[in-house]
């Protein structure tokens, strides 16, 4: 009788069940929350390889980021496709450029339905060069109505679109807000470091005359004190005139340029003419680097400055 009373009140009889249960369950939520940091990851569209690299660099592991636009694509003319639209669909933030250059990414972020998209424009706080002073008319060219948006070629500039990127994914994930701080601070010495380095190689080309096909290189050619004497384009976005190259002859030849700074995206003809015609020598350089990792932005300088060195020697 006793014996079967003790069976009866024995508490792990009845409940034994469930916490096995309870087990399991506890468990399998220790598992999803390891696995979270993997799922919670910020997800981060960019219009270009460039601020998609320095987001990389600021959100570390807590990102996915991935870039719309190719590093050797024109950035002014980029199709919006309904796949675009998906991808942003699922993001978090969308990374512009701003300054009218990506106004295909309008279409996109709209396409894309998603209420809860937080757009960045990472022109804010740069000095925006070539700001037309009056009114705009398209025979002047019509890709650059809010002055040069070419800005992130100077990399002074990394450090403002890294602190717009450091903002806007602590607004997302405040949690991990002092590493974003602290990748913020690395990009910026990394920079200063990189830039002297940059500096020091181009210094033997200061005050040297070049040409650029598009307006791409204003902000570049600023920084390290290249003079750019005149572009294919006459203005930007507006193919040359045979009177046009003409008049480049004969400024390249009377400023003595020896440096043709060109997309790989434009055609070879007028480039060849003037080497041709001048002795000039072109360079080739994608607008945006190659790739979205971390190291990618400042790759991008060491490549073109390599490059452009070798004029120099
Ligand atoms: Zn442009």
């Amino acid at each position: 009788m006793e014996k079967q009373n003790m069976q009866n009140r024995n508490p792990l009889k009845p409940i034994g069940a469930p916490s096995a249960a309870l087990a399991l369950f506890t468990c399998l939520a220790a598992l999803l929350l390891a696995a979270s940091p993997a799922c919670a990851k910020i997800k981060v569209a960019a219009s270009l390889t460039d601020l998609a690299s320095i987001a990389s660099y600021i959100g570390g592991d807590e990102v996915e980021v991935f870039s719309i636009a190719k590093a050797n694509s024109n950035p002014h003319f980029v199709e919006v496709l309904p796949s675009y639209m998906i991808k942003v669909s699922r993001v978090a933030i969308y990374l512009k450029a701003g300054l009218a250059l990506d106004q295909w990414a309008d279409a996109i972020v709209e396409g894309s339905r998603n209420n809860k998209l937080d757009v960045v424009d990472c022109s804010g706080g740069v000095a925006v060069m070539d700001k037309p002073d009056g009114k705009v008319d398209a025979s002047m060219g019509d890709v650059h109505p809010q002055g040069n948006p070419h800005y992130w070629l100077d990399p002074a500039n990394g450090p403002v679109i890294a602190e717009h990127v450091r903002e806007a994914l602590t607004k997302a994930d405040p949690g991990h807000a002092a590493l974003f701080q602290a990748n913020a601070k690395r990009f910026r010495e990394e920079s200063d470091k990189k830039r002297a380095e940059w500096q020091a190689r181009l210094a033997p080309l200061q005050g040297t005359a070049v040409v650029t096909y598009h307006s791409s290189w204003v902000y570049f050619a600023k920084a390290y004190d290249l003079r750019i004497v005149g572009m294919v384009e006459p203005f930007p976005g507006i193919p040359p005139t045979a009177k046009h190259l003409q008049e480049l002859v004969d400024r390249i030849k009377s400023q003595h340029a020896k440096i043709l700074i060109q997309e790989p995206y434009y055609g070879d003809a007028d480039p060849k003419f003037l080497e041709r015609e001048t002795g000039i020598k072109v360079y080739r350089f994608t607008p945006s680097c190659e790739g979205i990792g971390p190291g990618d932005f400042f790759k991008h300088f060491e490549d073109i400055t390599s490059g452009l060195a070798k004029a120099g020697g």
